[in-house]
């Protein structure tokens, strides 16, 4: 299986009016040299629009890289509110 077959195979009760996950300062992002948000995250949440980091955290999978590859520290971080997220279905 490839990754986006096993990501298909799950489901997301989206917590759409509190994400979980944010961007502390948007104007961090625009100086961030590597932007490795963009290339790390296996749920490809982190999308570059022109100097401008768009998140979306739909399909986020919970594993918390991005937190840690920030090397700006820029990301404000948190589980979902219990039952919400993903579930997670093996195949
Ligand atoms: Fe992507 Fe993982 Fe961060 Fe979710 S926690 S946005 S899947 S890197």
């Amino acid at each position: 299986f490839t990754i986006e077959e096993r990501l298909n195979a799950n489901a997301w009760d989206v917590d759409i009016h509190r994400p979980h996950i944010k961007i502390k300062d948007p104007d961090m992002c625009r100086k961030c040299e590597k932007k490795p948000c963009t290339y790390m995250c296996p749920a490809k949440c982190y999308v570059q629009q022109g100097d401008i980091i768009v998140l979306s955290t739909e399909a986020c999978v919970e594993c918390g890289t991005c937190r840690v590859v920030c090397p700006h520290g820029n990301i404000e971080w948190n589980y979902p509110r219990s039952g919400m997220g993903i579930w997670y279905r093996f195949t």
